[in-house]
């Protein structure tokens, strides 16, 4: 599912990017830049955000396929296939379906992040 896939992706970068833009000149560290590909938006590499952590970000990008194929049982409907309605309803399904699964394969990637466990937390 590439155009969600693809959607997805430019909604975390731009999160990113924003959470990275409220973070310049809050501090005395000159920005710091890596080579993740969610930090370049429209084309213009950002600052990566104060708490960016590229091996996470590498690691749960690499589950991306498999979170694809726990979400291939939602059928998106295609363009000529339905009505715009059903179209858009299909993917925020596809969409929510997908975040829920990757966020529950990164599960133990939190798990002991910087000596926490976020299933501790608060
Ligand atoms: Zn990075």
């Amino acid at each position: 599912m590439p155009q969600a896939q693809t959607a997805w992706d430019n909604l975390l970068a731009d999160l990113d990017g924003r959470y990275a833009a409220s973070q310049n000149g809050q501090d005395d560290e000159p920005a710091r830049y890596c080579d993740c590909r969610q930090l370049v938006i429209r084309g213009v590499r950002q600052p990566a955000p104060r708490y960016h952590d590229c091996e996470y970000v590498r690691a749960r990008n690499a589950l991306i396929g498999e979170a694809e194929k726990l979400v291939s049982f939602v059928e998106v409907v295609k363009p000529k296939q339905g009505s715009e309605e059903e179209i858009t309803e299909s993917r925020a399904k596809w969409t929510r379906c997908f975040s829920i699964a990757m966020d529950e394969l990164a599960k133990p990637l939190l798990n002991g992040a910087n000596g926490t466990n976020i299933e501790d937390r608060g």
